[in-house]
């Protein structure tokens, strides 16, 4: 019963698209609107094709708070969602306040010109949102996203206190390219040639990229290399989860992804300062992503599976105990259900899902939230009707 209107047009916003559509009883109306209109197009006619359903589809410049309010004052959405990039996080966000209308991303902001990122920005829009009766939900993709839910979940169900949490992201699957991301180059490179960080016994702790790795077995993938990185979700799980005392991301990498990053790292392609080259002004890691292939055009030759989830040890009744939960998820599945890959299927999935909570009232608040501060029951229901299902195992 709601009117969407979705904001990018990329790699995870053709997944949100065509889950708003499979859920037309939820999402009566859906508009999108990107950068480049023949992306939108593109989208919309697949959605025509697959579902007989007629989406809107127009032009917007997501950095311009100005053109953000008019194109919201036309649609009349009941919520937007922020599928751009981080670096419209507050400019969207801004015109949702100003428009009185639900938010909701899938990354937090970062500034282009430096490579942090962090929620104080976004978190400070908490009591303009509450006053304007209106709710922002930050991180509604899988990490963050579904694992901040996951140890929600694990909180509710299997702990009177969590100690420790390790989140591991391992991509099994193989697309072919001798390198490539699956989702934008830019924002990927960004994280993770950054120095990675965890969180101990109240303090952060600084280590240097991909200083620290661990061998992890994933269920239907098997052993893979993991290397400690800082992500996002951690900086709210800290607050939130009460009685942690350590936090901790893996992502798995192949020797080969990391030799190509290093060596493009050693001769300055991951700059993000504007040089001159040849008369013209050009930031080195924009037209890195000018020469990688599209993670939008990924699905049809990425092969294996995803396995994405969170390990969290603590107490029940005074017992220790030790919690996985995890979702796995195929390349080639997802894109014969979507016609993308299981990185933006995985990533768009709970996007459409954040969305469906908040106009279906299952997730109701004023304010700015991230996804572990709302009853994970509801979710979890839905990620198993939505594609993504999930497994739950005591170690
Ligand atoms: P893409 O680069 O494929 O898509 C981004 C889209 O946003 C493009 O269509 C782009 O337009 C559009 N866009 C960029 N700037 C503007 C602007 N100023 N105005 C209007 N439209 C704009 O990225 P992905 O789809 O791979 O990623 C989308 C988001 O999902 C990112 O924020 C990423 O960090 C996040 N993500 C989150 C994950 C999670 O688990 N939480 C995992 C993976 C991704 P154009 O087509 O013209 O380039």
């Amino acid at each position: 019963m709601s009117n969407v209107l979705i904001i990018g047009a990329g790699g995870v916003g053709r997944v949100v698209v065509h889950k708003c559509a499979q859920n037309s009883s939820t999402f009566q109306k859906i508009t999108l609107a990107s950068r480049t209109l023949s992306k939108c197009k593109l989208y919309q006619q697949e959605v025509k094709n697959r579902y007989n359903i007629d989406i809107d589809i127009h032009k917007v410049n997501a950095d311009d708070v100005d053109d953000l309010v008019s194109l919201i004052n036309e649609v009349k959405p009941d919520i937007v969602l922020n599928i751009a990039l981080p670096y419209q996080d507050l400019t969207i966000m801004e015109a949702c306040l100003k428009t009185g209308v639900h938010y909701l991303d899938t990354a937090n902001y970062e500034h282009p010109d430096s490579a942090k990122f962090e929620y104080k920005e976004q978190w400070a829009y908490h009591n303009r949102y509450k006053e304007k009766g209106i709710m922002a939900l930050l991180g509604s993709g899988f990490d963050p996203g579904v694992t901040n839910v996951f140890c929600a979940y694990a909180q509710k169900h299997y702990f009177d206190e969590i100690h420790t949490i390790d989140i591991l992201d391992c991509n099994g699957g193989d697309h072919g390219y001798p390198f490539a991301t699956n989702f934008n180059p830019e924002i990927n490179l960004r994280e993770v040639s950054a120095n990675g960080r965890y969180w101990e016994n109240g303090k952060w702790i600084e280590t240097k990229p991909m200083e620290i790795k661990m061998v992890w077995d994933y269920p239907q993938i098997g052993p893979k290399d993991s290397y400690l990185l800082y992500h996002e979700e951690m900086e709210s799980l800290v607050k939130h989860i009460k009685g942690l005392k350590r936090i901790r991301f893996f992502m798995t990498f192949s020797q080969s992804y990391l030799t190509h990053m290093k060596c493009l790292e050693n001769v300055g392609m991951l700059g993000i300062k504007e040089i001159e080259h040849n008369g013209c002004k050009i930031i080195p890691i924009q037209f890195l992503q000018t020469l990688l292939p599209d993670p939008s055009t990924l699905g049809e030759r990425t092969k294996g599976k995803t396995n994405i989830g969170i390990v969290a040890t603590g107490t029940k009744d005074g017992e220790e105990k030790t919690i996985y939960i995890y979702n796995i998820c195929d390349h080639q599945e997802t894109y014969k259900e979507t016609l993308s890959q299981a990185v933006s299927y995985t990533t768009g999935v709970p996007a459409m899902i954040g969305a469906k909570m908040i106009v279906e009232k299952k997730w109701q608040a004023c304010g700015v939230y991230n996804m572990e501060q709302f009853d994970p029951d509801p979710f979890m229901e839905a990620l198993n009707k939505q594609g993504l299902p999930w497994f739950v195992e005591q170690l």
